[in-house]
């Protein structure tokens, strides 16, 4: 099917942007990689009256090592993330979940900022930066402002973005975790996560003293298993707890169905993945690796 008629723009400028969004009102969209967007509207499942095109305004397009973390432009590509050496030294988490997302034609046009304010809660971006507690900078026409990601993802495909705004770059705290665990389970290679786990943690020799338990694709938004992180960190990390831990994921949480699962199935998966992802965070602490 083709997508409904539209009004096309290019912004060329942050502020153009903004006057556009000014001029088309609440049926305007930004248009970024598309990948997410252009579906929508030729299912006829959005009908936006114009579409604002940002792929030219080129200070989105950076990725930059800055005194507080690092910086990733909102229009940065899923496949520049991917293959960035800057990425891999700062954010090894993202760096190791990147080739999950989609399929490399997607990751070529793709962007940071688009997967983020998409939200879609079988998604690797938006998980990835709930677990390095990235800080999402937006603006509009009234100024800026630093949404800290915890507070950004409303519920399914729902953000804490304001009409008006856009995303302008996501910064990562200078890395506090020094063990890093990145699990999903799909149907296909490249396919929207069935049970996704992303895990920051930080060891004083062998004991765990930090600990980020991230879910995604369970529910309609990632979330944290704060729960767990406390179980894990009350005891030694060692493979008998972990066994026993592990059957406690997700336990106070509410795991949602999808088309192919329902949520009881949904929950003994990701009590699986997390034994796994524990055993490899246990492996990697071992060897000293990162
Ligand atoms: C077949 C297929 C499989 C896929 N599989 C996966 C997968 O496994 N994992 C995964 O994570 N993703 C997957 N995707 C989605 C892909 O990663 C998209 O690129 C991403 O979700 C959206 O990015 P985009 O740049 O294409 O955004 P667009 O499609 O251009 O925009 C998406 C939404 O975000 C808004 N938006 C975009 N940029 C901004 C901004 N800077 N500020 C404010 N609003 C903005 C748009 O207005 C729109 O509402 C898949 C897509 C397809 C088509």
């Amino acid at each position: 099917m083709k997508s409904p008629n539209f009004t096309y723009c290019r912004a060329k400028s942050i502020p153009e942007v903004f006057e556009l969004l000014d001029y088309y009102g609440e049926d305007a969209r930004i248009l970024a990689g598309g990948q997410s967007l252009m579906p929508t509207l030729n299912m006829r499942l959005s009908s936006p009256t114009a579409l604002i095109d940002i792929n030219h305004i080129s200070e989105l397009k950076n990725i930059q090592e800055q005194s507080l973390g690092l910086s990733i432009g909102a229009l940065v590509r899923h496949y520049q993330v991917e293959t960035s050496e800057i990425v891999a030294k700062h954010t090894p988490l993202l760096h190791e979940a990147l080739p999950h997302v989609a399929h490399s034609a997607i990751r070529t046009r793709g962007t940071f900022g688009g997967s983020l304010a998409f939200a879609d809660p079988a998604a690797e971006i938006p998980a990835i930066t709930l677990a390095l507690e990235g800080v999402i900078h937006v603006c509009s026409k009234m100024g800026e402002r630093q949404i800290a990601v915890q507070d950004f993802f409303h519920g399914l495909y729902s953000t804490a973005l304001e009409h008006g705004e856009i995303i302008t770059n996501v910064l990562f705290p200078k890395n506090t975790y020094s063990h890093f665990v990145f699990k999903e389970l799909t149907r296909r290679q490249g396919d929207y996560a069935t049970v996704g786990i992303a895990i920051a943690a930080e060891f004083q020799g062998t004991q765990l003293i930090k600990i980020r338990i991230i879910y995604f694709g369970v529910s309609d938004r990632p979330i944290v298993d704060m729960n767990l992180a406390q179980q894990l960190m009350n005891d030694r990390f060692e493979q008998e707890n972990i066994l026993n831990k592990a059957q406690l994921a997700g336990d106070d949480m509410d795991i949602s169905s999808d088309i192919y699962h329902d949520a009881q199935i949904k929950r003994h998966l990701l009590k699986v993945m997390v034994k796994r992802a524990l055993f490899d965070l246990l492996g990697k602490a071992c060897n000293g690796a990162i």
